[in-house]
């Protein structure tokens, strides 16, 4: 299967270790770069996604079979592919996604770093065994579920799917992989590395589509875990259907992040931090900075921020957003807050990229004055946009954050040990920056958020991700030739 992009390029199903055609109709995928079209990917229906399960159960019974040690072997070589090619993973996933070629390659090195931690598994999992009474023992052995799904979304088309693939395959189960159809050609080269890895046919398996396909994974009977990943519309859908299916279910959605930063932080490591964690990946990030709280007199950092602002040039340090429809929405969001009285400070409406007209980009843009009740404070823009809220001081700037429906981040820019604390303990997020803008939890420590932001027990990754991958089965067992009974017996 060769990867050349070019119009005529077809992204397949990947089922049993083969690449076949789904059997509905095809929707064309666009770099979002210039606007070209660079493949076309198969929407499934039911009968191609019950083809893809057929194959993993197949395969289940010997893949379950093997020890931890024997299944991470794979995982080692499958590691050292993501390292060999490097360079082509992050062409792709620039030209599919629209980020830059380096935002693409950190992806990627993101991807090595969670194959690592499936490879640590060994190391990390032993199971418990207590001698209960004298002469009988309890163990507990983790047993995998079986076949398991895993939608992605578009804003991470190579590290969304290393979130679950490494870790559900290395705990025994057979995979089912519904890539974002937005961004579906990362996920083909994964599976080529696995099978050169050696896994064997039937372990790890895509199913191309979108909304149909998700439903049907939703409703498969032998499908026994689904993992999400997007919007929280979505994930609700999907955390309902599938729970209403009696399925495990984790759905991770979308996010409304807010920094605070106080009067005292360091000025320019602050103003740095804060427009990378809102224009990194063109704002599309889960964990990207979308309102700055700026507590009293913030000025001279706001003024700081439009200079780093305007170090950042569209088709150059700023990818593209993902489409069309993403450049208008997040324009439209601009204009209603300037219409309703917000000021824009750095406008990065009508961006448009020489030599690359067809694409979609939007600039950094920093609106100060946003008030609480205007949508963009409210609503994931998803875009390079941050909103600045104003607040007189700590405890309303924490009423504000805490007033998000939202959860997955919050961060706090201080040099106060106590302002730090207060926020570390009353933010209402899963994950917590202290002069840190993108606080993403790294291996082995678990990502997740709270609120909207994840429906669901277990976090998606790190050591969390083994309860969710795991059932537990617990065995008594008796040493000793004990004839008389008691109310234990
Ligand atoms: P999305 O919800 O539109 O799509 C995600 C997946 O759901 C895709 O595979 C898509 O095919 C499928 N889908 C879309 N509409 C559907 C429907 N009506 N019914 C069933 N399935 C459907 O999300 P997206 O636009 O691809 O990704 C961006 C969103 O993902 C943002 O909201 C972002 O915050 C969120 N996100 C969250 C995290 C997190 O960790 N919380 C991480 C990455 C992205």
């Amino acid at each position: 299967m060769s990867n050349t992009i070019t119009e005529s390029h077809q992204t397949l199903n990947f089922i049993n270790g083969e690449f076949v055609s789904s059997q509905h109709d095809w929707l064309e995928v666009i770099s979002p770069l210039d606007g070209s079209q660079i493949s076309k990917v198969g929407l499934s229906g039911y009968s191609d996604l019950d083809a893809a399960v057929q194959a993993a159960m197949k395969a289940y019974p010997n893949w379950s079979g093997k020890t931890l040690k024997d299944r991470v072997q794979v995982l080692y070589k499958y590691r050292e592919l993501l390292v060999k090619y490097m360079d082509e993973l992050t062409e792709l996933c620039h030209r599919e996604n629209g980020k830059t070629w380096s935002e693409s390659r950190a992806e990627v090195e993101k991807s090595i770093e969670l194959t690592e931690f499936a490879c640590s598994m060994p190391q990390i999992i032993s199971n418990e065994v207590q001698e209960v009474s004298r002469g009988v023992e309890v163990r507990i052995d983790r047993k995998p579920l079986g076949v398991v799904a895993s939608i992605a979304p578009f804003n991470f088309p190579n590290m969304v799917p290393h979130w679950t693939i490494p870790n559900a395959i290395a705990l025994g189960n057979c995979m089912i992989l519904k890539p974002s159809e937005l961004v579906p050609m990362s996920s083909t080269r994964i599976a080529e590395m696995l099978k050169e890895a050696g896994l064997p046919d039937g372990v790890f398996n895509i199913v191309n589509g979108g909304k149909e396909t998700v439903e049907a994974i939703c409703d498969h009977p032998d499908i026994k875990a689904v993992s999400f990943v997007g919007s929280t519309k979505v994930a609700k859908l999907v955390y309902q259907r599938s729970t209403a299916n009696l399925k495990r279910c984790v759905a991770l959605g979308g996010a409304k992040n807010h920094l605070i930063v106080l009067p005292g932080a360091h000025e320019e490591m602050t103003a740095s931090n804060v427009i990378a964690s809102m224009s990194g990946c063109a704002g599309q990030r889960c964990m990207a900075a979308a309102v700055m709280v700026g507590v009293d007199r913030i000025e001279h950092i706001i003024d700081r921020m439009v200079i780093e602002a305007k170090k950042i040039v569209p088709g150059d340090n700023l990818g593209s957003v993902i489409s069309l429809q993403a450049k208008e929405r997040i324009e439209k969001y601009i204009n209603d807050a300037e219409a309703a009285g917000a000021k824009v400070l750095v406008d990065g409406r009508n961006a448009v990229v020489a030599g690359k007209e067809g694409g979609f980009y939007v600039g950094p843009t920093i609106i100060d004055h946003v008030t609480p009740e205007m949508a963009i404070a409210k609503e994931e823009v998803f875009g390079p946009v941050i909103a600045i809220i104003r607040a007189k001081d700590l405890n309303e700037a924490i009423q504000i954050e805490n007033a998000s429906g939202y959860g997955n981040a919050a961060a706090v820019f201080t040099q106060s040990g106590g302002a730090a604390r207060e926020i570390m303990e009353r933010a209402s997020a899963g994950m917590i920056g202290v002069n840190i803008g993108v606080p993403v939890p790294r291996e082995p420590f678990p990502f997740g958020g709270w609120n909207d932001s994840k429906f669901g027990v277990c976090d998606i990754t790190g050591k969390s991700s083994i309860e969710f991958w795991t059932q537990n089965k617990k065995t008594s067992v008796k040493w000793n030739a004990e004839a008389k009974t008691n109310w234990m017996s």
